[in-house]
């Protein structure tokens, strides 16, 4: 009877150290840490939340319906990060502060949609497919600029900033093009004043995010390595 247990254990001291050290990285830049809280319970993402985390991130609709409950963050500062579909999006508007993850002029129309019968503008990250991963989602960088334009018009939606996942590398200074190809392509967008007043750029995850924050990054994702590995 020697099975390998599946439970995953949170180390709490563990997660402190690891928030701490990793909102300090990030406040020297003054981007703030969402952190990414998929297959994270409620209680140890409040546990963060009471030392010092105030944005998170979740990846998958009715995982986040589950959570919402029992999370006690500002609503607003609790945001949509994964990929969404058109039909799950009436279940997460007025619910979340930002969803990160808007790729497509179908989803942009459905956000609005749903946004203005409930009253609201729902601020969107615009997703970049900077590897041009096929399996991925997101828009390619050259056509941010446009699709913005073509989503401008919705009443229900604001992009405010742009998005980025990107392929995954082994070595660190190959992730150096993305970034740097999302980042001219956020100043730009940022400079002709699409991307509204204070234009956020969510990008880097635990294995890239302080190459992330040296190229410009507003908001990092981290989620390995504050809360262990998944
Ligand atoms: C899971 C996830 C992250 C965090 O990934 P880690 O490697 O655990 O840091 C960030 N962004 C998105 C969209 C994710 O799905």
């Amino acid at each position: 009877m020697t099975e390998k247990s599946s439970v995953r254990v949170f180390d709490e001291d563990q997660i402190r150290e690891n928030l701490l050290r990793i909102l300090e990285t990030a406040g020297k830049y003054r981007a703030e840490v969402v952190a990414a809280t998929k297959t994270v319970p409620a209680d140890i993402i409040n546990f963060a939340g009471e030392n010092g985390l105030h944005y998170m991130g979740e990846n998958r609709v009715q995982e986040l319906e589950e959570k919402l409950p029992s999370l006690r963050f500002d609503p607003d500062h609790i945001h949509f990060i994964g990929r969404l579909q058109t039909n799950k999006v009436r279940k997460i508007i007025g619910r979340v502060g930002l969803i990160h993850s808007l790729d497509s002029a179908a989803l942009a129309a459905e956000i609005s949609k749903r946004s203005v019968a409930a009253g609201i503008v729902t601020p969107c990250l615009v997703e970049i497919n900077s590897g041009l991963e096929e399996a991925k989602g997101g828009v390619p960088a050259e056509s941010a600029g446009a699709f913005i334009e073509s989503v401008a018009a919705l009443p229900g939606v604001s992009v405010t900033g742009l998005m980025s996942i990107g392929p995954y590398e082994e070595n660190k200074d190959d992730y150096r093009p993305y970034f740097e190809k999302v980042a001219s392509v956020f100043r730009e967008l940022s400079d002709s004043g699409m991307l509204g007043t204070d234009p956020q750029l969510s990008m880097g995850m635990s294995d890239n995010y302080l190459l992330a924050l040296e190229y410009g990054a507003t908001m990092i994702r981290p989620g390995t390595a504050i809360f262990g590995k998944r």
